[in-house]
C-alpha cells in the first residue's frame, strides 16, 4: 500500500522577533532551510517595500539567503499560498499592513505552518504594529537579541544613527546599530528643527 503524505492537518503561527541584527532573518532561513531538506513544500514572502539588498531573496546581514516573492500586501500574499504549500516563510513581518495576522491565521487555519521574522520595536523603541498584534496569536515567539555596540550587553533596541522621523526608514548600512536598553538613545535619530 502507497502511504501518501497528505497535507497536515493542523496548522500555527510561529514569530521570531527581536531588533535589527539580531539574527532574525538567519533563524527564520534556518528553520526554512530545514523544512526544504525534509522535502516539505516551502514558500517565501517579503514586502515589496523592502528591497534594501534584493528583490527575490530574503537576505541576512551575515548573508544567508533564500529566494522569495515579494508581495504588495497580506491580502495579495495569502492570495500566492499554493493549495499544496506546507511552509510558509515572511520575512520584515513589521512592513505588512493590519491585516497580516489575519491572513496568518487564514493560513495557519488551512494546515500551513507559517513563520514571520520582524522588527518588534521602530527606531523609537516603540511597538512596531503588526508585530505587537502578531504576537499575541501565535502559538511559537522566539525573541532574538544582537549584541550591543557599545557596552556587549545584551541589544534589544535598533539605534538609528541619522536624523530622520520617517517611521520606515531603509536603505545604506551605518544607518542602524544594534544597543542594549542603557546604550539605546532615540533622541540621536531627532531631526534638529531649523
Ligand atoms: P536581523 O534579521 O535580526 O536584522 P540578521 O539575521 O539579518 O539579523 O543578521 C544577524 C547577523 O548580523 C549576525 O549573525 C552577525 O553576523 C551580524 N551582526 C551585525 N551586528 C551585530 C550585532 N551588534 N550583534 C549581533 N550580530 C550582529
Ligand atoms: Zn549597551
Amino acid at each position: 500500500m502507497d502511504v501518501v503524505r497528505s497535507q497536515p492537518q493542523h496548522g500555527w503561527i510561529e514569530v521570531i522577533t527581536g531588533s535589527m541584527f539580531s539574527g532574525k532573518s538567519e533563524e527564520l532561513i534556518r528553520r526554512l532551510r530545514r523544512a526544504q531538506i525534509a522535502k516539505q513544500q516551502v514558500q517565501i514572502f517579503k514586502p515589496l517595500v523592502d528591497n534594501r539588498y534584493s528583490e527575490d531573496h530574503i537576505v541576512s546581514h551575515s548573508d544567508m539567503r533564500m529566494a522569495s516573492q515579494c508581495v504588495k500586501s497580506s491580502d495579495e500574499l495569502v492570495k500566492c499560498v499554493d493549495d499544496d504549500t506546507e511552509v510558509v516563510g515572511i520575512d520584515e513581518g513589521q512592513f505588512f499592513d493590519a491585516n497580516l495576522p489575519a491572513a496568518c491565521n487564514t493560513l495557519a487555519d488551512r494546515g500551513k505552518r507559517v513563520i514571520v521574522a520582524g522588527l518588534d520595536q521602530d527606531y523609537l523603541g516603540r511597538p512596531f504594529e503588526p508585530m505587537p498584534q502578531l504576537l499575541a496569536i501565535a502559538e511559537y515567539i522566539t525573541k532574538t537579541l544582537a549584541i550591543c555596540v557599545v557596552c556587549g550587553d545584551p541589544a534589544n533596541h535598533t539605534q538609528r544613527l541619522v536624523a530622520s522621523s520617517d517611521r520606515v526608514l531603509v536603505g545604506a548600512t551605518g544607518m542602524y546599530e544594534a544597543r542594549c536598553r542603557h546604550c539605546f538613545d532615540p533622541t540621536l535619530a531627532a531631526v534638529e528643527k531649523v
